[in-house]
């Protein structure tokens, strides 16, 4: 058994903090085509393009159980690999947190939460960030 690090204790509060709120299924979304357009109209968006200088994601769809969803990226492009009951818009817009972070530890310190309420904030609704604020602040997160 591999020995869990602060960063897996603080991505499991970051999970719970985002179940409590709703985001972790908010929204979901019928298939990779539908998850791929929302990732493209987000980066398409003025505000990616001024935040981060990744102008091309492939979206997939892995279905597995045993695997997190995952995001990958280089200078300018990157790959998500959304996997099973992870098809939905909350997942889609944490995963690009990652993204315009360039969080490459994957820690979900406190600036990935903020770019994670951001995009919330930006592509859903105030009220969904304003509700998961909330959580992560009970946990300490932010
Ligand atoms: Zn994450």
């Amino acid at each position: 058994m591999t020995k869990r690090t602060d960063a897996d204790r603080r991505a499991a509060k970051v999970y719970d903090a985002e179940w409590a709120a709703g985001t972790a299924v908010l929204r979901p979304l019928q298939s990779v085509v539908e998850a791929q357009a929302l990732v493209d109209y987000v980066l398409k968006s003025r505000w990616w393009r001024k935040t981060c200088g990744i102008r091309k994601i492939d979206v997939e769809y892995v279905p597995v159980w045993e695997l997190e969803s995952e995001m990958e990226d280089r200078r300018t492009t990157g790959r998500m690999r959304l996997t099973m009951g992870n098809l939905s818009e909350g997942v889609v817009l944490h995963e690009l947190a990652h993204c315009a972070r360039g969080d490459v530890d994957n820690s979900h310190g406190p600036d990935f939460c903020g770019m994670l309420l951001e995009l919330l904030s930006r592509f859903t609704r105030q009220v969904v960030a304003d509700r998961l604020r909330e959580e992560l602040q009970l946990r300490k997160l932010i």
